[in-house]
């Protein structure tokens, strides 16, 4: 069993994949996207608590997700880490860190953490390191490059039986999954990711896009997160049942009216099926507009949001979508949708 404030999908099915369950424990606050809170992206300490108590011995990981990016981008607060810390050294249990936005999570937690604001971006970020086991990243994220990822542990043991896995798998540590040009390129990402004139243009920028949204009377997650715009798809178009995926008929009158790429973060990504045959939905029904680090100028924001005046124009005439093929793992990459009829 993995216990998270919410996995991020493939890290969900890569975790099923083996067997295991994948729980997630978001503070209640973080399920109302209306809702405003300095750190929605937090874990429920008092269910991680009661979790580990009634599980001992079958927790593989805790797994923070700074910022937490299925969870709508939203921060997690110094101190949430640090009560996440103490309870899996109670507990006996490894406490690692998704830290793919640990700049933009460091962002956050200087300007709205109380005590955080004598700290630099970096003091943040590995005082929040400290607290953990290991930490796992993908580093196309806060490292700003194309591709790549790591696995950091401090246990030598388990990173030995990492690493002999990885022989195996992709070859040696360093020229298998990446190349030594691209752990350059990493190195010098994750430098370059705490200057704080980049920091505040990121997190300046994409506040922009969504309270200019916001303004138009788009239902989206507030307050906005660092990386992403998150639509709240089930209030925009509250005539689409959660089972028609109405996120997903918003990524499609994104794309069909202006070419806008987004993806849906609800019931096409973490919908099950119960045994009856019928869709188990998921709590939300998000779309994300992610940006691209260091690609967009002020003038294609402005081009999004005029999208959206368009979207709300047409919000009624807009229908839901059927699946008419998946896979059994990860459906959301390769399934293939039908539009119901008009
Ligand atoms: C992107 C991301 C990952 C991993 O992504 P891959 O595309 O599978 O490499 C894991 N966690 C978070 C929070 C992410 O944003």
């Amino acid at each position: 069993m993995f216990i998270s404030n919410t996995h991020f999908d493939t890290t969900r099915a890569n975790i099923e994949f083996t067997g295991a369950t994948a729980i997630d424990i978001p503070i209640p606050e973080g399920r109302d996207t209306a809702l405003e809170h300095p750190f929605k992206g937090n874990m429920d300490l008092d269910e991680l608590e009661r979790l580990l108590e009634q599980h001992q011995g079958q927790v593989g990981a805790v797994i923070l997700t700074v910022t937490n990016n299925s969870g709508g981008g939203q921060p997690v607060s110094m101190a949430n880490a640090e009560g996440v810390s103490a309870l899996c050294s109670r507990y006996s249990v490894l406490f690692l860190l998704d830290c793919c936005r640990i700049a933009e999570n460091s962002w956050f937690v200087k300007h709205r953490e109380q005590g955080m604001n004598d700290l630099s971006y970096r003091q943040i970020a590995r005082k929040m390191f400290s607290l953990a086991d290991g930490a796992v990243m993908s580093a196309k994220k806060d490292a700003l490059v194309n591709m790549g990822g790591f696995l950091a542990l401090r246990d030598e043991r388990i990173a030995a039986a990492c690493t002999n896995l990885l022989i195996i798998t992709e070859g040696f540590t360093t020229y298998g999954g990446l190349s030594g040009r691209d752990m350059e390129a990493i190195a010098i990402g994750l430098d370059e990711v705490f200057d704080p004139h980049y920091l505040d243009y990121r997190i300046r920028s994409t506040t922009w896009l969504g309270d200019s949204l916001h303004a138009l009377g788009v239902p989206l997650m507030r307050p906005i997160g660092g990386h992403a715009v998150y639509i709240d798809a089930k209030k925009l178009y509250p005539h689409i049942p959660p089972r028609e995926y109405p996120g997903q008929a918003l990524v499609c009158e994104l794309y069909r009216l202006a070419g806008v790429r987004s993806v849906e973060i609800g019931s096409v990504m973490f919908g099950k099926y119960a045994e009856n045959g019928e869709l188990v939905p998921s709590s939300m029904e998000l779309v994300r507009l992610a940006i691209p680090r260091r690609v967009y100028t002020q003038s294609h924001m402005e081009y999004v949001a005029e999208t959206f005046e368009e979207v709300l124009r047409s919000r009624e005439q807009v229908r839901g979508y059927r699946i008419v093929k998946e896979p059994e793992f990860l459906r959301h990459f390769t399934a293939h949708f039908e539009p119901l009829g008009q």
